[in-house]
């Protein structure tokens, strides 16, 4: 008998192309076994009615540093520059140990589940401290999440033109050392798998052009993909044009990147022919629309990419320069900025959707599995409550209400079948005494911070 039975949706939109009203989902276990309309729903040990509740695939978060949620509204760093930002933070970065990564990573995680995210990637480029990343891995396992965290890596030293202090910035043959050592333990690459690694150094102009190359080769040799921040700033146009003489696209092509497995942050600051080129390579985005705008970096064309046959995903970046982490509220943001780009035409919410799963899916390698509700692809989809102060008065289209109404996050949200967040709290046991370690942290990260002067 099929385990779970999620029936009397509103409207269920697979983002395959069917949007079935009262539609219901089948789950005997981490999978999908059948989606349906009203009339021929199973058997089930556990039957949810979700009236006025509108069911999606899970968003998926294409672009995160989770261990920054530690030093979110930084009020010293708030109106600084992207290159400025990033020095006033090291300090406090520098802290950087397995129990805040573990911390940091749950919270980060259950602030996720809440906004309707079941898989996220996260980019962890600092690590003073070894096994960060096993850390992380275990917050994961905890909270259930389907995680898809990246080796990331910073070599480039001061004296290289680098931004972090020299006591953060790792050894080439290390990072590669340690990369194999995570890919070999934790990468799973069966059909379902709820953890799989990528290898990650923090942009082509923060390690050496070696590392990136070495990095790919490895990458290309044990069969994980790649990821990176790409033209995400003017700066970066100014410093690839001085020490290597090529626009930023340039570079990443000449270290053997401009391929299939590589997804990028950012890749605001492209002309029609480097657009064009990323559409030739299938190079992957992860829009990141709060940060870019937080940031003031710029509006990515995200049309133009779609348009080229770039898979383009969403992401929240990083919790210092958004500071939120909801993917609903992500998704929110690239309907208004895409429309306010490009006009009312530019950018529907169900397109706004599509990028959210579909494209994110595409973004990790995990096109048809993720991000989709099908027989067979992964039982994660969240329920949205379309009920309230917020939804009164919108009846005639679900999906557009999902984004133009709100604020809202999940009512329930399902990774691999099971219940992550449930009537809108998250079921793990230990979200208040996570939240007064994670308080412990970041409090003694300020005063170390403030201490030294
Ligand atoms: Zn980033």
């Amino acid at each position: 008998m099929t385990h779970l039975l999620i029936r009397d949706a509103e409207l269920l939109v697979t983002m395959t192309g069917e949007e079935i009203p009262g539609g219901w989902v089948a789950i005997p276990d981490g999978l999908v076994e059948a989606i349906g309309r009203p009339g021929g729903e199973p058997e089930a040990d556990e039957v949810v009615s979700v009236r006025e509740g509108l069911v999606t695939p899970g968003l998926v978060n294409t672009h995160h540093h989770i261990f920054q949620n530690l030093t979110r509204a930084y009020g010293p760093a708030a109106n600084l520059s992207l290159v400025d930002w990033l020095k006033a933070q090291f300090p406090l970065w520098s802290q950087l140990d397995e129990e805040a990564v573990y911390v940091s990573t749950w919270i980060g995680l259950a602030e996720l589940a809440l906004g309707g995210c079941t898989t996220t990637t996260d980019h962890l480029y600092l690590h003073p401290k070894p096994r960060l990343i096993d850390a992380e891995i275990a917050a994961a396992r905890e909270i259930g999440l389907r995680f898809h965290p990246t080796r990331g890596s910073y070599s480039r030293r001061q004296e290289q033109g680098g931004l972090a202090p020299n006591s953060m910035v790792e050894d080439e043959d290390d990072i590669l050392a340690d990369s194999e050592r995570l890919i070999l333990a934790y990468h799973d690459r069966s059909p379902g798998a709820m953890l799989r690694i990528a290898l990650a150094p923090t942009s082509p102009w923060t390690v050496t052009p070696e590392l990136m190359k070495r990095t790919a080769e490895l990458a290309e040799r044990l069969d994980v993909r790649l990821h990176t921040h790409l033209a995400q700033d003017r700066d970066e146009d100014v410093f690839c044009l001085e020490h290597f003489d090529r626009r930023p696209i340039d570079q990443f092509e000449e270290v053997g990147w401009g391929s299939e497995r590589s997804w990028v942050a950012h890749c605001i600051f492209v002309n029609d022919e480097e657009i064009q080129r990323l559409g030739s390579w299938r190079t992957g985005v992860a829009h990141c629309p709060s940060s870019n705008m937080l940031l003031a970096g710029g509006i990515a064309p995200v049309q133009e990419y779609r348009r080229a046959g770039v898979p383009v995903g969403l992401g929240c970046d990083g919790s210092a320069s958004v500071d939120h982490a909801s993917l609903w509220l992500e998704a929110r943001t690239a309907l208004l900025l895409g429309r306010l780009r490009g006009g009312p035409t530019a950018m529907s919410a169900r397109d706004a959707l599509e990028v959210a799963t579909v494209g994110s899916a595409a973004c990790l390698g995990r096109r048809g599995e993720l991000g989709v509700i099908v027989p067979g692809g992964a039982a994660d989809l969240v329920v949205w409550p379309l009920t309230g102060v917020a939804f009164a008065g919108a009846h005639t289209d679900p999906v557009e209400a999902l984004l133009r109404c709100g604020p809202t996050s999940a009512l329930h949200t399902i990774v691999n079948g099971r219940f992550v967040v449930r009537g809108g709290q998250v079921t793990h046991p230990g979200l208040e005494e996570m939240l007064r370690r994670h308080d412990r942290i970041s409090r003694s990260w300020l005063t170390a911070a403030t201490a030294a002067g």
